[in-house]
């Protein structure tokens, strides 16, 4: 007799009115799916279990008591890199395309869960189970919208693939993991990049015409480590825009909700992560999880330069200050956020403290946001090393 696994049974939810995780949903898509019958264990923001999914992947958790831990999440290295001839088009120099290329055509892994767009859209998220390399490369830079990667997991099953790389952000990631014993994998790979303010489609669209002079034209943006934000138009121009210039009033509720209240923006379940913010401007931020993450880092070590990571300035002060300011909806004249901008930029924390800068600011404000909006879920959905990252802090009272 043949037993039917029990989520083959399972409906995919087609309508996304319909979600579990309700307004918390991130859409990372695995409602689309006969998964869907694990949601409510695997689900970031139904079950927070990032410690107990850490120890599975590499071996432990964070060790509380070491600050790069509590920041950074279990890792052997982190280092600063680029490619020596960078990808054209990519978000960055594309280290992530590059590392998925190589172990396709190495033969580590029969296809690459990544995200291409939509014909019509730029930013129009498009999952794929890439097999060759230019499906891989189409799916090179941000699409800076919540985007439901694990949709193809049921793909994967139904055509037989056994070795797997699953490219994808903290929340799609943390569903992946709780999962992956069922996908019938005989190897997994992650790729994780960290991922921050992430917004709808609609969000984005608001953000870009509140932000930037020509929201048509815009193939590209960051946050940068200089503290403004760099978008990238059509015809190659780059507008910058000061963080201390942004519209924050007119902003607060562009943000999605599961984003205000994600904690896991190093995407601490990846074995290796691939962003910039602890590394020096212009260049990515490596962070090696475990020995499967140095394997893989090593397949492309010679189309790097890399350098060790620095930390300078001391962040504290200024996120402390940013607390009543983002309340308040704080935002300057132009001319003082460019002013402003330009000193932070030269004394400002530099490396792994602008890491740290972003992180403190952010779970900052996402722990008030919990704590206003779902007071029920925050002692277990904030984790430990959040607690003690937020806990450096006065928050205003609720
Ligand atoms: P490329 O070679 O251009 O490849 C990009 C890869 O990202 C592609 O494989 C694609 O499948 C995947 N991808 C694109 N959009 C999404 C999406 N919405 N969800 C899941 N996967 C996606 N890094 C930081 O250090 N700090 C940040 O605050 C930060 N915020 C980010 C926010 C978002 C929404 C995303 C998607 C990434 C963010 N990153 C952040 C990561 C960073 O912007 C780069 O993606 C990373 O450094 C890789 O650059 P690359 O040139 O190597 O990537």
């Amino acid at each position: 007799m043949t037993s039917v696994q029990p989520h083959k049974k399972a409906k995919a939810l087609k309508s996304s009115s319909r979600r579990p995780a309700k307004e918390l949903c991130s859409e990372c898509g695995l409602c689309d799916t006969y998964y869907i019958h694990y949601v409510k264990e695997a689900c970031a923001f139904l079950n927070q279990q990032i410690a107990d999914l850490e120890a599975e992947a590499h071996g432990r958790s964070r060790d509380l008591e070491q600050w790069d831990d509590c920041y950074f999440g279990v890792h052997q290295t982190m280092m600063a890199a680029r490619k020596q001839q960078p990808i054209e088009g990519a978000q960055w120099t594309g280290i992530v395309s590059s590392l998925a290329i190589e172990m396709l055509n190495r033969g580590w892994v029969e296809g690459v869960v990544c995200v291409q767009n939509t014909e019509s859209d730029r930013f129009g998220p498009q999952p794929v189970i890439a097999r060759t390399p230019e499906e891989i490369l189409a799916a090179r830079v941000n699409k800076p919208t919540l985007s439901p990667n694990l949709s193809v997991l049921e793909l994967v099953e139904q055509s037989g693939l056994k070795k797997l790389l699953v490219i994808g952000v903290g929340c799609q990631i943390q569903a992946l993991r709780a999962v992956q014993d069922k996908l019938g994998l005989e190897k997994l790979y992650v790729l994780g990049t960290p991922c921050v303010d992430n917004v709808s489609r609609d969000g984005l669209q608001k953000f870009l015409e509140t932000t930037s002079r020509s929201p048509e034209t815009v193939v590209h943006y960051e946050f940068m480590q200089d503290f403004r934000v760099h978008f990238k138009h059509e015809d190659g121009s780059i507008e910058k825009v000061p963080f201390f210039g942004l519209n924050t009033k007119e902003l607060k509720d562009v943000f999605a909700p599961s984003c205000l209240s994600c904690f896991d923006y190093v995407n601490s379940l990846a074995d290796l992560v691939v962003g910039y913010m602890g590394a020096p401007f212009g260049w990515q931020w490596i962070v090696v999880r475990n020995d499967r993450g140095q394997e893989m880092l090593d397949l492309v070590m010679d189309q790097l330069e890399t350098q060790p990571v620095m930390s300078k300035g001391d962040r504290r002060a200024a996120v402390q200050q940013s607390i009543p300011a983002y309340e308040k909806g704080v935002t300057l004249p132009m001319w003082a956020a460019q002013l402003m901008g330009v000193v932070i930029e030269k004394i400002g924390p530099k490396g792994l403290e602008y890491a740290r800068f972003s992180i403190d600011s952010h779970f900052t404000r996402n722990y008030l946001y919990v704590q206003r909006n779902h007071p029920e879920k925050l002692a277990d959905h904030v984790p430990d090393y959040a607690q003690r990252i937020v806990g450096q802090y006065q928050l205003p009272q609720s």
